[in-house]
């Protein structure tokens, strides 16, 4: 069964659409279990009701007329009872139901398996045999793990409107297309979409137009001929090495590249005006598909030829096709599979409206880095077809968590009435700018930022911060091709301290690994959240670590602003090693090298945790803590914070997480240690609240969120936000806690500042 299963799912990973998936699935189905009939029913989600979608065996006009509740027929039985159904004599039970119109002809055995998506039940695969049998185990088995792979695709067809176009082809046409994806920087964003790529990814290839048709097929040439010269070149080195059957095969990849073959393909979709790129990448792709439908074991394989050659080609396209010459419109929503810092640092700040990334959660780098330049963005936008949106009008909703394309007039100007309410809200804010960061009774909270980028400064300025809580040194280095030196970090780091002067400035050694790998020192783990990240590496690579200490106490002559916060700390030891290098290098400066620095503040991340109970013992040995809630709570959790799979499961509320926050606020006030909270749910104000009352008085976040935090913070006493904190804690579930939360805050005068606007439907 195991090649059967290989072939289904690497068809239906290659199918043009979803009609195309469902007929491959029960024709397959059929075949490999060897039965008089394979069938899908697919839930319509407005009657409730499972509609026949598609068959091998029973009637094609039938398609779309059979209809069942989940009370009815077998069908029906499978669905409710969200199990495989396997029976003998289906006839004789009492759920048995005949459809006429089927022509069905009285199977006797049945076997249905529930398609299963997140809980819920999306359809139901059906097998049916004349003669009596009861299908086997390994046959359960099989049905069981094709419905698991055709839930996902099921669900994707859902969320991209593929399923409606198919159950229902009368429906009008939508006022926009609407994707879900993970709310992770607050605000609208209206614009037109640039895609971005990454390098040599024929999927990942933007449909795009050019004006140029003759610049774009000289290109195509030129990387026609250096890609056969490879070939060539890849060919003699290889002669004696293997034989001359093996060699035919570069010759083989010379013919494809011929004009008869995909290369007078390519060329006729530029002459259509498709970019040589684009161009490209359909053909290779159609090809690919070709072949990997295929009967033939043989020719199947001569699919990953034509992706490979597809890669290469590919590779010198975007190589002649400079970047830099890109224009960015106005209004740029940036799109993309897997953003990162470097994409946006291309496109010019004030053209930025919104950011969109296939991968990626509310927590990962690029949707910090959009809450940081108070840019709306959505993550994990997992079902946007998003290599087809270039050029597209796009609304992105970074409250909610949604993206849409081709709004109508309508919806538009609906969404541009929220924006044009959320820009005088902003305009208001700045008012309390310069009102003291206390409570109603009178008590000092200090308002910190989280930094990484120049950019964020004028923001992080304009919005009154009163330091820097958190300066994320590797976003820097993810700017650059390699390492940067000691001199080049001294000046970048500089910049910062100079900037925020005399305020204090929390620069955190580089912390990489994990989900922030460096394009110059690529890290390959399996589990990298568990591995190789933030002290572990630089501890491994003292040169690394010292080199940065340096620039930074240098960067901090005569302004003495500088603070040294140390990430992912697991242990003592790390703290012990990394202490005495720190104190190396201020000896080393200080007395060898006449510099005249105050020795800065040292402090550690409290964000693992094996941290959390070992507070005290941490407190000991530095100056400070600053507790990281984003890893804290996939750690605790055990939730990785980027998958949108599990995004729902990262529950910032949890009261595990709540119970830790109070013991690390206790164990620093006995210790009589500054504590500081940096992660995400400082910016939150329902989380700022949570936190004061929690014990803590230094909160550190996204420039954009500051001043909402502090607005909220004034209309509340200590007293109230403690007896808040209490309560909710009382709660044994996540949700539960921010349902007492959000109804505690519940006041006419804090409407405005925790509610976002009322949104206009979408559909409206
Ligand atoms: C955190 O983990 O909460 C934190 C502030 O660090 P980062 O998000 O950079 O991992
Ligand atoms: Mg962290």
């Amino acid at each position: 069964m195991l090649e059967p299963l290989r072939r289904i799912v690497q068809e239906v990973n290659t199918a043009p659409d979803f009609g195309t998936v469902l007929d491959i699935i029960v024709e397959r189905v059929k075949a490999a279990m060897n039965t008089g009939m394979c069938s899908i029913y697919l839930l319509d989600p407005m009657s409730k009701c499972y509609v026949l979608s598609a068959t091998r065996g029973l009637l094609p006009e039938s398609v779309g007329k059979v209809v069942m509740t989940a009370d009815e027929g077998l069908v029906g039985l499978v669905a409710s009872r969200a199990e495989p159904v396997n029976l003998e004599h289906a006839e004789t039970h009492p759920r048995f139901a005949y459809f006429p119109e089927t022509g069905e002809e009285r199977f006797s055995s049945f076997l249905g398996a529930p398609i299963i998506h997140q809980r819920e039940v999306l359809g139901v695969l059906v097998v049916q045999q004349q003669q009596r049998r009861r299908f086997d185990e390994s046959e359960e088995a099989f049905l069981i793990t094709v419905s698991a792979q055709l839930a996902g695709v099921i669900a994707h067809a859902e969320a991209t409107g593929e399923l409606v176009r198919i159950t229902a082809p009368e429906a009008e046409s939508e006022p926009a297309a609407i994707y879900p994806g993970i709310a992770s920087a607050p605000g609208i964003g209206i614009g037109r979409a640039v895609v971005v790529s990454s390098p040599a990814d024929l999927y990942a290839v933007p449909k795009r137009r050019t004006g140029d048709i003759p610049g774009e097929l000289e290109q195509f040439r030129q990387a026609l001929e250096e890609t056969q010269k490879d070939v060539r070149d890849t060919k003699n080195d290889l002669r004696g090495i293997l034989s001359t059957e093996e060699l035919e095969m570069f010759d083989v990849y010379l013919r494809m590249l011929e004009d008869h073959s995909l290369g007078g393909e390519v060329v006729a979709l530029i002459n259509q005006g498709f970019t040589a790129q684009s161009a490209w990448s359909q053909v290779i792709i159609e090809h690919i598909r070709t072949f990997s439908r295929m009967e033939s074991e043989y020719l199947r394989e001569r699919a990953s030829d034509v992706r490979d050659l597809g890669r290469r080609v590919l590779e010198y396209l975007q190589q002649t096709s400079r970047p830099a010459e890109r224009v960015y419109p106005e209004d740029t929503i940036l799109i993309g599979e897997d953003l990162a810092a470097p994409h946006l640092a291309e496109v010019p700040f004030e053209k930025i409206r919104g950011i969109v990334s296939v991968r990626g959660s509310h927590n990962s780098h690029m949707a910090i880095i959009g809450r940081a330049m108070g840019i709306p963005t959505v993550m994990g936008a997992i079902d946007l077809p998003w290599s087809e949106l270039e050029g597209q009008q796009v609304i992105v909703d970074g409250h909610i968590g949604q993206i849409l394309v081709d709004p109508s007039w309508e919806v538009e100007h609906a969404f541009q009435e929220v924006f044009r309410k959320e820009q005088m809200l902003a305009a208001d804010l700045l008012d309390t700018r310069d009102e003291p960061s206390v409570t109603s009774c009178g008590e000092k909270v200090s308002l910190w930022v989280n930094t990484g980028l120049r950019v964020d400064a004028k923001l992080s300025l304009e919005m009154g911060a009163a330091g820097v809580g958190l300066y994320r040194t590797e976003i820097p280095f993810f700017l650059q091709e390699r390492f940067p030196s000691e001199e080049e970090q001294r000046q970048i780091y500089r910049d910062q301290l100079l900037i925020y002067a005399p305020r204090p400035v929390t620069m955190r050694t580089l912390d990489i690994g994990g989900d922030k790998a460096l394009p110059y020192f690529p890290i390959s783990e399996e589990n990298p959240f568990l591995g190789w990240r933030g002290i572990r590496i630089t501890l491994d690579h003292p040169e690394i670590f010292l080199a940065q200490i340096r620039a930074m106490m240098r960067a901090s002559e005569g302004i003495d602003n500088l603070r040294i916060l140390l990430p992912m700390i697991s242990s003592t030891l790390e703290v012990d090693s990394a202490l005495a290098l720190i104190a190396r290098v201020y000896t080393e400066l200080t007395v060898e090298e006449g510099y005249r620095i105050e020795m800065p503040r040292v402090g550690v991340m409290i964000e693992v945790p094996a941290a959390v109970y070992q507070t005290r013992e941490l407190a000991q040995r530095v100056d400070f803590l600053s507790v990281g809630t984003n890893d804290l709570t996939q750690y605790l959790l055990a939730v990785d914070r980027n998958n949108p799979r599990v995004a729902a499961l990262y529950h910032a509320y949890h009261p595990a997480l709540l119970k830790a926050l109070r013991h690390i606020a206790a164990e620093a006030r006995a210790m009589q240690r500054e504590v500081s909270v940096c992660g995400e749910l400082a910016g939150d104000p329902l989380g700022a609240v949570l936190l004061v009352g929690l014990g803590y008085r230094t909160l550190s976040m996204s420039a954009s969120n500051l001043l909402r935090v502090k607005a909220v913070l004034r209309q509340l006493s200590i007293a109230e936000m403690v007896e808040i904190a209490d309560r909710v804690s009382e709660f044994a579930d996540p949700t539960s806690v921010k349902l007492e939360l959000q109804r505690a805050l519940q006041r006419p005068e804090l409407e405005r500042l925790l509610h976002v606007h009322e949104r206009p439907r979408s559909t409206a």
